[in-house]
């Protein structure tokens, strides 16, 4: 078992946030990330609203955050973290490969894609159904690309997605996207992109690839098949939390409910960035969770003994 005054589980935006601060104030942290540093950003082809920078690759930025926080000697560790305990005072997190005895936990596991639960979906999944527009667009170079959802990714993505497809649909629940205004802007002005409102997916049919998707018109009722190469679905996510649930406070959804200071009702656990309840799921406020809950630690740790 391996002994940290800071255990933070997962190293998105959040975590290595809080990883710079925790280890500026000289006390021993680990990051421990089940796959790469960046979480979200590291799939992200550009970033242009993280103050500072107007335009900057997602990849480069989470290269630039996790290079930032080893300078001061953030340990990062590679590990899924499994299970959390307390002992006395101290937390026990178990990961496939190791265990990690820590004085003060921040939980920053971030989201995963929420799944759109049609028949296809699962079966063609890597053979065209893809959640992730930079790591798979290029695979459908010259076809027919259809996105699912109204909010920022979807419409983000669409756009990105216009890069390789000849036609891009964005099939969303409504007539009114939830997207900002200076991204819908964007797509309107995209001749590539073809919206169809008040629609969702009911099936995603091929036999060894996406050939096509039946969509319903929510309002007629109305079903008919577009012919597609890819579908990707950006329709929100589902928060990393399933590990936490039984031992803190989430909501319905399941993110995690924290105090002004990240502090969650568990004595000695932070939860930050996607995985915890509020209103935006910005970089920006990844990494003021990341700030707060790490000063909140080091104020916890320092008081330790008292
Ligand atoms: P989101 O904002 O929750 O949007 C999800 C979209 O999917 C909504 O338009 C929703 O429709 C639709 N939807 C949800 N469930 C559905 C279902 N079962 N079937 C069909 N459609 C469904 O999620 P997101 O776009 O992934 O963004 C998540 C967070 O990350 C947001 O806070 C967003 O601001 C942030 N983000 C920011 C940027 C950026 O700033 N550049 C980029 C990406 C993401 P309704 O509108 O009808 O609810």
């Amino acid at each position: 078992m391996r002994e940290f005054d800071v255990v933070i589980v997962g190293a998105g935006p959040g975590g290595l946030t809080a990883g710079l601060y925790s280890s500026r104030a000289n006390l021993k942290t680990v990051c421990v990330e089940k796959m790469m540093p960046g979480g979200q950003i590291a799939n992200t082809e550009e970033v242009e609203d993280y103050p500072g920078f107007e335009m900057i690759g997602g990849a480069e930025l989470a290269m630039k955050m996790e290079k930032h926080a080893r300078k001061f000697g953030l340990d990062i560790i590679s590990d899924n973290v499994t299970e959390i305990y307390t002992d006395g005072r101290y937390k026990i997190l178990k990961g496939d490969f190791d265990e990690y005895k820590a004085k003060a936990v921040i939980v920053s596991t971030g989201g995963q894609p929420r799944l759109l639960g049609v028949p296809g979906e699962k079966e063609l999944s890597g053979k065209g159904v893809s959640y992730c527009a930079i790591c798979d667009g290029a695979f459908f170079k010259g076809q027919v690309i259809a996105v699912v959802g109204g909010g920022d990714a979807a419409v983000e993505e669409g756009i990105f997605l216009t890069k390789f497809g000849i036609k891009v649909y964005i099939i969303h629940r409504r007539d009114q996207l939830r997207a900002q205004k200076v991204i819908q802007d964007r797509a309107f002005k995209n001749d590539k992109i073809e919206f169809i409102w008040d629609s969702v997916p009911v099936k995603i049919n091929g036999a060894e690839r996406v050939e096509s998707i039946t969509i319903k018109n929510v309002k007629t009722g109305e079903t008919k098949d577009l012919a597609v190469g890819a579908v990707f679905p950006f329709i929100g996510f589902v928060p990393n939390s399933k590990i936490f649930r039984d031992k803190i406070n989430t909501d319905d959804m399941g993110y995690i409910i924290t105090d002004q200071n990240m502090e969650t009702n568990q004595k000695g656990i932070w939860a930050i960035g996607d995985v915890r309840k509020q209103l935006c799921k910005q970089i920006t406020n990844a990494v003021g969770d990341g700030t707060t809950a790490a000063v909140a630690a080091d104020k916890y740790i320092e008081a330790w003994d008292d």
